[in-house]
């Protein structure tokens, strides 16, 4: 097969080809119709992220179609890979739900192969059904960005007002799905990001301005997706007392000092981690509800792949060869 390949940090992928995958017991053989490009593979290649294995095909939104199935999926189905490609199911995290935080977890594109392919393989537990209503391409980020992001809501309590901060691929989704449950939305861009504010406004911000601008009211929860440490005191700066800080990245830069007056009434700050496939479960439910739109621009595999770098701000998909 043809394949995106990662030789070691810093350096581009490189188009190569690979023996086709096997599928194990338990394992979907999939053709790749679409993969979504996600921050986190570019951490990866920048070497933020410190332990990938290498070579390594990134991509962890893979949409594929099933060619050798079992389990939930037969041949000729539409699943999706996520980012949790196996789990323990025993430790004290599995065992309370909490896989996410499984210490033996395999993350696609990261210990395990992922969709940057023209075929992968998946563990069978941990593919989700893809909803009919969406393309490829359009499904693709809401597996991490759109699964991430929501997470974070989750864990963002109930606000009647939330902040997001970093209005890139999990924020255009969360703002949808946000809105579509009766929340106020207020987008922090980078200082005069003018068409950034002005796509979140479409999607139902209630406002939308520079990251460092205090919002018109104060924020009862806030997401903070940009890996920008500067951005937790400017959070808790615009927010109201009992709020929840959801950083929802896995890298962020570090953390500038602040006034414990910032954290005091009780409000925290907290991360968020990977995902369960309880997530998966309710977002995919969600989405084609709501319905969430989501914004690709489809960019064919062979391109230098460090074009990718300068619209990671947005969600891709990149269609198979
Ligand atoms: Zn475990
Ligand atoms: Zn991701």
């Amino acid at each position: 097969m043809r394949a995106l390949v990662l030789d070691a940090s810093h350096t581009p992928l490189r188009v190569t080809e690979l023996p086709d995958p096997v599928p194990e017991p338990g394992q979907l053989l999939l053709r790749v119709r679409a993969c979504g490009v996600c921050r986190t593979d570019l951490h990866v290649v920048d070497g933020d992220l410190v332990r990938p294995k290498l070579p390594l095909v990134l991509g962890h939104q893979v949409v594929g179609e099933v060619v050798e199935g079992g389990g939930r999926f037969a041949a000729g189905e539409r699943v999706g890979v996520p980012w949790l490609g196996w789990t323990c199911g025993v430790c004290r995290f599995c065992v309370v739900g909490a896989e996410n935080l499984c210490d033996r977890a395999r993350f696609t594109g990261y210990d395990v192969d992922g969709g940057y392919a023209e075929l992968a393989v998946a563990d069978e537990r941990f593919c989700f059904p893809i909803p009919e209503s969406y393309g490829d391409e359009q499904a693709a980020p809401l597996l991490c960005a759109g699964l991430i992001g929501y997470r974070s809501l989750r864990l963002s309590g109930d606000p009647e007002r939330i902040g997001l901060y970093g209005f890139g691929a999990s924020a255009h989704i969360v703002c949808q799905v946000a809105v579509a449950q009766g929340r106020q939305v207020y987008a922090g861009t980078r200082a005069g990001d003018e068409e950034g504010q002005a796509f979140a406004r479409s999607l139902g911000a209630e406002w939308a301005g520079g990251s460092g601008e205090a919002p018109p009211e104060l924020l009862e929860a806030a997401i903070i997706f940009a890996p920008v440490g500067a951005l937790i005191p400017a959070a808790l700066r615009a927010s109201a007392k009992g709020a929840t800080i959801v950083c929802a990245g896995i890298h962020m830069s570090d953390i500038p000092a602040f006034p414990y007056e910032l954290l005091w009434g009780e409000r925290a700050v907290r991360s968020v981690a990977n995902l369960t496939r309880r997530d998966g479960e309710e977002l995919l439910a969600v989405a084609p509800r709501v319905p969430v739109r989501t914004e690709v621009l489809t960019i064919r595999c062979g391109r230098r792949i460090r074009r990718l770098q300068s619209c990671a701000a947005v969600a891709f998909a990149v269609q198979r060869c």
